[in-house]
């Protein structure tokens, strides 16, 4: 099958999107490839297209566990055979599926980080033809990433210890120079065709208001958007549970997810929302990698994040449909120190020498500070956004509430 029938076979879409089928054809081509493209954009299908067209197997590196499963089960129901090998599995049914992958069942292997450079897996992928190995999330290679995860800088020594040098495709939404500089380099890619998309989400509208009644000003909002699903984002779990229970309270279907809840609860309150039946999701940062809910409407943010990066790709979660979707951020001065404090403590930092520690510190710093900064500009908050992730914005969106506010001033002025 050639890349479109694949495409409507198995995903049912008729047409590729933006730079997908550049993407797919420079894999195809042999090229090492790394693909910049805003959250839900549809970079799952540049590697999984091309992993079926290949001979041989395609190993798809995922940072987590719930989101290889959610890719695996989609795969599998579209009738591709794929498999996840990670810690989630016993080790009987780890065995097994590493001997079915032997066996050559599956075009398609997620497999965790951490498990690159386990004797077993390397006896596996030295023995078998590894064709293409792509990297999802490629950001969490950076420690200069919001999300730095160990086990991805192991992904280059796994690449090097395979007989024949596989195709190696890597993917992200996060933008920065540093953070793509780091993947290029980190991940060892040769001769990379680097793609990326406009990060443009035009149907997003942003706002930032600075309510005195924080929670008053979301409830109000939620009233007037009532019946659409939408994601409140807090910055501290304690923060996750009063508003979740005041908004129960208050009578208003939501539910919450946070780093402190049991895996089981987790699990039932990110279905209950995904299906609807709890349409409100108050959260921390720790909901919504790889999540695909397409008919969220609003997210608001109750506090500042950390940086632009969080901000975004928050935000982002909205309007995945295409549709008109509106990102509100309530800020307050306290959320700074806040924010300082999260820095000051980060227990990540503690595994890094003093000085490293100190510059990712300050760089950290610097990127609230820009955070800080957007929450009290006067000009286009589009053009705040795309600037900062390095692309020209237009200086008037017509779509923000800064643009808006303008207008009306000029209406205004006209009228006199
Ligand atoms: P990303 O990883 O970039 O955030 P995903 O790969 O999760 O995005 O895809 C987001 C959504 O877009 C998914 O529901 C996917 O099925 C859908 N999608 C991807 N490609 C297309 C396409 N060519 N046409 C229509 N929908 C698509
Ligand atoms: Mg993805």
């Amino acid at each position: 099958m050639n890349k479109y029938e694949i495409l409507k076979t198995y995903f049912g879409y008729d047409s590729f999107r933006g730079a997908q089928e550049i993407l797919i054809d420079q894999i195809l081509s042999g090229r090492d490839v790394l693909g910049i493209m805003p959250t839900g954009a549809g970079k799952s299908l540049c590697y999984q297209i091309p992993a079926l067209m290949l001979d041989g197997i395609t190993l798809v590196i995922s940072p987590l566990i719930s989101l290889m499963k959610d890719q695996v089960g989609s795969l599998n129901q579209a009738g591709i055979h794929a498999a996840y090998l990670n810690s989630s599995l016993t080790p009987g049914q780890y065995r097994k599926a590493l001997s079915y992958a032997r066996q050559g069942r599956y075009p398609i292997i997620y497999v965790a980080p951490e498990r690159l450079l386990t004797p077993e897996f390397l006896d596996f992928a030295r023995n078998a033809r590894i064709s293409m190995v792509a990297v999802d999330e490629a950001h969490c290679v950076s420690q200069w990433g919001q999300d730095f995860r160990p086990g991805y800088l192991r992904i280059a020594d796994f690449i090097r210890e395979l007989p024949a040098r596989p195709v190696v495709s890597a993917f992200t939404a996060t933008a920065t120079r540093e953070v793509r500089d780091d993947i290029l380099e980190l991940l060892d890619l040769r001769d990379p065709a680097v793609t990326s998309t406009g990060f443009d989400r035009g149907n997003l509208y942003f706002a930032v208001e600075t309510p005195r009644d924080r929670y008053g000003a979301v409830k109000g909002y939620i009233e007037e958007h009532s019946g659409e699903s939408g994601i409140v984002y807090c910055l501290t779990r304690k923060q996750v549970d009063e508003v979740c229970g005041h908004l129960i309270r208050d009578g208003f279907p939501a539910t919450r997810y946070h780093a402190g809840l049991s895996d089981e609860e987790r699990r039932k309150n990110q279905e209950d929302f995904i299906y609807d039946r709890a349409p409100l999701m108050v959260a921390t940062n720790a909901f919504g990698m790889g999540i695909d809910k397409s008919n969220v409407r609003f997210v608001l943010h109750y506090g500042m994040p950390k940086n632009i990066e969080s901000y975004y790709q928050e935000a982002g979660r909205a309007g995945r449909d295409g549709e008109p979707a509106e990102c509100i951020l309530y800020y307050s001065g306290q959320d700074v120190i806040t924010n300082r404090l999260f820095i000051e403590n980060n227990r990540d930092n503690l595994e890094l020498d003093p000085e490293t520690a100190e510059l990712v510190r300050g760089r950290d710093l610097d990127r609230l500070k820009k955070m800080t900064f957007y929450c009290c500009t006067n000009e286009c908050l589009r053009d705040y956004i795309l600037r900062y992730f390095g692309e020209y914005g237009s200086n008037y969106c017509g779509n923000c509430a800064n643009c808006r506010k303008e207008f009306e001033t000029a209406e205004v002025t006209e009228a006199a």
